[in-house]
Order: structure tokens, then sequence, then C-alpha cells
């Protein structure tokens, strides 16, 4: 299959063996059929047409479907455990997951989290390592909200729990994301304990006109007044431990977040558009909703040098760290392998870039459920955790898992996009309808596209990324 880019460069794409190459203009002439002229090239082209090269054969993939299994042992090695301390905020923004715009939610009852679950959540884990020992040297142990640190004591319990914990101690960091109005109030005790704190701001006053508290009021000079304060007190621990989350809508621009971290706090923030899932209100969403993606391409035309030190940032950046993680543009062994006949294997492999559930976290709702992944809604729990035990149905998560990637395992066979998917099934709210063999390769050439264009992008990723 041949991946032609806008500027005009053209690769061959062998599904079988996942092999993508450059094609110079002289070789493909003759793909094309304009050139009859027989030299060198021409007999080049033959070659490796031969082999099986510029043949739009198909991968011969074999789909994984997951164990139950597989979910325990994700599960008793989760890189990160997430705990909804409670459903209350301090503030009510305008695009809250858990507001009005929203209704993939159960009703939000101002719970918090009885500290008890620490115990018990961590007495079922350490005690499956006697079977499965986990090698993780760093859990990660984050507090989600509503807003965490209005459970403060869940937060400290918590530490002290790891701190008496053999199994457990020198092994854990926490995070958690935080709107920052209490951030002066706990400051020592989280610095003391290096938590990773992300806080949600979406740029300057008037950006954040979106993030009232329940009177209606913007915040946002207590808050700054607390981040100023952390900096100020503990340069350090601001520098490695301190970022931010915006969130692009119509009432701020890309390049005023930018501008305004990078400016005030010396920061790049990450940014995330309204959450598209479970939208009740869609009026209200299509006006506030702006797409991060093409404001980006936007800024980019008009003023790439300005735009420069904010690339890490971009869609097309954090896309082109996955494709060259996967993809060895400079090294042509898989091609010679298959050149030399070396017949490609059929690999097993999963579909799309759903994890397998519990691989990346797992995530225990404030009344004890336990689900997959926050970002689903509330509907899907696998289990349930409380003061004395916990319950967990790993074949409910299997079956959740495979039944949703099994929408796409036909056309993922077929892709270019498959071993840098970031599709999730879970949570892609096309149903696999936007991947389309035209659709994948044109994200490809455009991944590729960028790379020609910004060279430094390609070095950058190149010299920080382990080819798998
Ligand atoms: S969004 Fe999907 S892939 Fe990402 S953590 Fe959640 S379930 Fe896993
Ligand atoms: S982009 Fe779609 S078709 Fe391609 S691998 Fe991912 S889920 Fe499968």
């Amino acid at each position: 299959m041949i991946i032609e880019t806008k500027n005009g460069y053209k690769y061959i794409w062998q599904s079988q063996v996942d092999y993508l190459g450059y094609v110079p203009s002289e070789i493909y002439n003759y793909v094309e059929g304009s050139l009859a002229e027989k030299g060198y090239y021409y007999k080049k082209f033959h070659y490796l047409k031969e082999k099986g090269f510029f043949q739009n054969s198909l991968r011969r993939n074999k789909i994984y479907i997951i164990s139950d299994d597989d979910v325990k042992r994700e599960f008793l090695n989760t890189p990160q455990i997430v705990f909804e301390v409670t459903d209350f905020c301090n503030l009510n923004c305008k695009y809250c997951g858990y507001g009005d715009m929203y209704e993939n939610h159960g009703k939000r009852h101002s719970k918090k989290m009885p500290k008890e679950y620490v115990k018990s959540f961590f007495d079922y884990l350490t005690k499956n390592w006697n079977d499965i020992p986990s090698s993780r040297d760093n859990i990660v142990i984050s507090f989600y909200g509503g807003e965490p640190l209005l459970n403060f004591e869940f937060i400290k319990h918590t530490v002290m729990y790891v701190n008496g914990n053999n199994q457990l101690r020198g092994r854990v960091t926490y995070s958690f994301t935080t709107n920052g109005l209490l951030l002066n109030k706990y400051l020592d005790f989280l610095v003391e304990n290096n938590f990773n704190i992300l806080i949600s701001l979406d740029g300057d006053e008037i950006s954040n006109d979106y993030r009232q508290d329940w009177k209606g009021r913007v915040r946002f000079q207590e808050i700054r007044n607390n981040i100023i304060l952390i900096r100020t007190k503990f340069p350090e621990y601001f520098e490695h431990n301190i970022n931010f989350n915006a969130v692009l809508h119509d009432k701020n621009t890309l390049k005023g977040i930018l501008d305004y971290f990078y400016s005030e706090f010396g920061k790049i923030p990450m940014i995330g558009e309204l959450t598209p899932i479970g939208i009740k209100n869609q009026d209200e969403y299509g006006k506030m909703r702006r797409s991060f993606y093409k404001e980006f391409v936007r800024l980019e035309e008009n003023s790439p040098a300005a735009m420069s030190k904010y690339r890490t940032i971009t869609p097309l950046f954090r896309e082109s760290v996955r494709f060259l993680k996967t993809t060895p543009l400079l090294c042509y062994e898989r091609g010679f392998r298959y050149l030399f006949n070396a017949k490609s294997k059929t690999k097993t492999a999963l579909a799309t870039g759903t994890c397998i559930p519990f691989s990346k976290k797992v995530f225990i709702r404030v009344d004890g459920k336990i689900t997959i992944c926050e970002k689903i809604g509330d509907s899907v729990s696998v289990g349930e955790l409380n003061e004395s035990n916990i319950d967990i149905d790993y074949r409910k998560a299997a079956e959740i898992y495979n039944k949703s990637v099994s929408r796409y395992s036909q056309k993922c066979n077929t892709c270019p996009r498959y071993d840098f998917c970031n599709v999730c099934g879970l949570t892609d709210i096309t149903r696999g309808r936007v991947c389309s063999p035209i659709s994948c390769l044109s994200s490809v050439s455009k991944i590729l596209g960028y790379l020609e264009k910004d060279s430094q992008a390609f070095s950058v990723i190149q010299r920080n990324t382990i080819t798998l």
C-alpha cells in the first residue's frame, strides 16, 4: 500500500510485516506504470515486486481474546489506584462531567469515602501478592473528586497506612487533581509527602468564567494566590511537582491559555476539550466546545515560531511519539526479513488501543463500586469495596472488554495504525465508525507529513524514544 504525504513524498506500507519505508520517485514511477524504460530502478522495482512488495496483501494477525486470569493479573499489578474520595466539590463548573450538561453519571450525594476502605483494599492486594508477586516498584495512589481535598482525612490516613505497611512503604507515590482553593490549608503535608499535583485552571481570570462556585463567583484570585504561595515557599517543589490542566472552550483561546501559564508560571499546561461522552444538552455543548486540534493547526500556520516552544503538547506530536515507538522508520530490519523470504509470522495481538482492564488503573468510586476507568461513566461497575471486604468480577471485566473491541477487530486487522492505535473501544463515542482504511491511512500520512516538515520535532522524538 502506498501512502502519500501532502509534501508529495511516498512511502510503502507492507501490512504483513508492519514495514514502512520511503519510496524514491524513481521507483514510484514504476508503481504507477508511468515509465517503460528498463534501467536500474526497473530491475529493482520488479525484484521487490517478486518478493511480495507493492502488493495489497493483508496482515494475518489473530485478535487476542482476554480471559479473567488476564484481568486478575493486571489488577494485582496495576500501576495506579484511584480513590474517588468525595463526590462533592466546592466549585460548580459549568462544563463539569458531573454537572447538568451530562447525563452518564448518578446523582451526587456529597459523600466521603470512609477511611476503612484503604485497609480493606490493600489487605486484598497484598494478600494476593503472595500468590502472584507484584514486581512494581512504583504504585501511584491518586485521589479523585469532586474536590479531593474536601476529604483530606482520607488522604492523610492513606499516607499513614502506607508508611506503616512493609509491602507498600517506599513503593508508593501520590497524586491528585484539584481546583486549588484549599491548597494553602494542607500545603506542608503535601510537600512533605511529595505529592504530584495537577491544578485545574483555564488561564487568566476571564478565561475561568465557567469555573464558578455555588454562589456564581469566580474564585480565580484565591487560586492564583495559593499557586504563588507554593512557588514562593517551596520553589523546587513547585518546579517538579506542580502542573496545570486547562479546558479549552468558548471563553478562552488556546494561545491565551498557553501564554498565560508560560509567562505567569513558566509552565506548559495540559489542555483538554469538553468531555464528549454522555452529553445531555447538545446545544449548550456545541456552543461551548472548541477543537484543540483545529486551533493548534491554525496557530501553527499563522505563527509557527511563536508556537514551536509548545510543540510537545500538540496532538500530532503525541501521535508521532506513539507512531515512532512502534514503527522503526530508520530501521529496515523488518523489510529485509521480508525480502529474504523469512515468512511473516501470524501475530496474536490485542485489537484497538483499549487497555486491558486495570492495566492502567483501578478506579474506586466513592460508594465503593470498582470500575475500569473514570472516563466510562457510572454504569460499568465490575466489583465492590466496603469497610471489610472486596469483591471483583474479573470475568465480567473481561467480557466487557472483549465485547467492546470485537466491534473493531475486523477493521484493525488491515489497519496501518494498528501498532500505535489510540482508540479506546470503551470510550469511543463513534463506536469505530471513523475507523476505515482511508481515514486510518490518512492519519498515518498526516503524521509522516508532520515529521517531514518539522525536522526538529522528529529529532526530539527520535532522541527520546525507544523503538519497540
Ligand atoms: S480511556 Fe480506555 S484505554 Fe484509556 S484508561 Fe480508560 S479504558 Fe483504558
Ligand atoms: S484506528 Fe480503528 S481500525 Fe485502526 S487499529 Fe485502531 S481501532 Fe483498529
